[in-house]
């Protein structure tokens, strides 16, 4: 028994001292910084919501996303709305995602879920741009799947991101998607 308290004083005595040697040699790394979300309120979507979710993950380090079931700062919601699906967000994390039933039906799931992240994570709409840019959303049409960001997306998140979480977000707004009017 005294040997064991002893052990685990040394233990503890090594953790107290570490982080204060690790400051004074190198300047702190950037930190990554973690934004949790919630799939409870859009169970149709979950797997497209978590695939969108690690594309985003594999692109990016300065922020991560991670699902968990209570204390999130970011809900994905379903239902039906006339005007679409959207994300209502500070672009700082915080917000809810909703995803509409018959936007989900014509065009790629995860190309929305991943597409909507974007907003909370600070990008905005580019409806003129190509397939390849997540952010064009539903501007390529409906035969655009591509659901990762692209090189100067992932770039930009990084930069917004480099600082770590920005508390002072401002109000949230609300991002629907309008669907470009059919063409011919
Ligand atoms: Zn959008």
């Amino acid at each position: 028994m005294s040997r064991k308290f002893v052990l685990s004083g040394a233990v503890a005595l090594a953790f107290a001292v570490t982080p204060v040697a690790a400051t004074a040699a190198t300047a702190a790394p950037a930190a990554t910084t973690t934004v949790y979300y919630t799939t409870s309120g859009a169970p149709t979507f979950r797997a497209e919501i978590n695939a969108g979710a690690a594309n985003w993950n594999r692109a990016v380090s300065n922020v991560k996303l991670v699902e968990r079931s209570s204390g999130a700062s970011l809900e994905y919601v379903e239902g039906n709305d006339p005007q679409g699906s959207y994300a209502q967000t500070d672009g700082h994390g915080n917000g809810t995602i909703f995803i509409d039933y018959t936007q989900a039906q014509q065009y790629n799931k995860t190309r929305i879920t991943a597409h909507e992240t974007g907003h909370v994570l600070g990008l905005p709409d580019h409806y003129s741009g190509p397939c390849s840019e997540l952010m064009s959303g539903g501007g390529p049409g409906p035969s655009c799947t591509n659901a990762n960001p692209n090189a100067q997306e992932t770039a930009r998140v990084q930069q917004l991101w480099a600082n770590g979480f920005r508390t002072a977000g401002g109000p949230q707004e609300r991002i629907y998607e309008k669907l470009p009017a059919p063409v011919g």
